[in-house]
């Protein structure tokens, strides 16, 4: 079995961390709750200094390398190996170079993924999907779960704030963690 994995958020711990690194970084005071995974929202948020800032942070290589996991993602990808998936990530990440993306991915799951693929650039991830033969991907973006959904690519949503508005349907359901995501898997299999 074929299983994509977005990067951001679901195996990286990207956005829960950001406010507390760009609070100690900038001297702001912003809550977790204030930033989620969108670039409309942040120019509201911050303004274009802030913006700026966010570019900054986003271009530094030790920012990107120390980034955490998403809790339980570690043990999560170790026993979807072990169930016999293929395991590729599919990211729309453009602000962080491919070499650091790699050398992240590597650093914290080991060399375990078969491919690392990048969105956007005329395909979508529904696209690529359809493309690698993915039967099954996990994400966290409302726009990216409907773009799969549209591709008939089967869907788990990892659940957030910022995505809670998406309902479940024959190819979308949401899981509350990394544990939910091998139950899924699991069970489909
Ligand atoms: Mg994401």
């Amino acid at each position: 079995m074929k299983i994509g994995l977005d990067c951001d958020d679901v195996l990286a711990n990207f956005t829960l961390d950001l406010a507390s690194v760009y609070n100690q970084r900038y001297g702001t005071r912003y809550n977790h709750e204030d930033f989620v995974p969108d670039f409309s929202h942040f120019e509201r948020l911050l303004g274009l200094p802030g913006i700026r800032n966010l570019w900054e942070l986003f271009q530094d290589h030790s920012y990107n390398l120390s980034m955490k996991p998403v809790k339980g993602a570690v043990a999560g990808v170790k026993e979807l190996v072990s169930l016999g998936a293929e395991l590729l990530v599919v990211t729309n990440r453009v602000k962080t170079s491919p070499q650091i993306t790699q050398q992240w991915l590597e650093q914290n799951f080991g060399p375990v993924f078969s491919d690392v693929l990048y969105g956007g650039n005329g395909f979508s991830k529904g696209e690529i999907c359809r493309q690698k033969e993915i039967s099954l991907f996990v994400d966290d973006l409302p726009q990216n779960v409907y773009n799969l959904r549209d591709h008939g690519i089967k869907t788990l949503v990892l659940d957030y704030h910022w995505n809670r508005e998406v309902e479940e349907s024959h190819f979308i359901k949401r899981v509350l963690d990394w544990e939910d995501i091998v139950q899924e898997v699991k069970a489909g299999r």
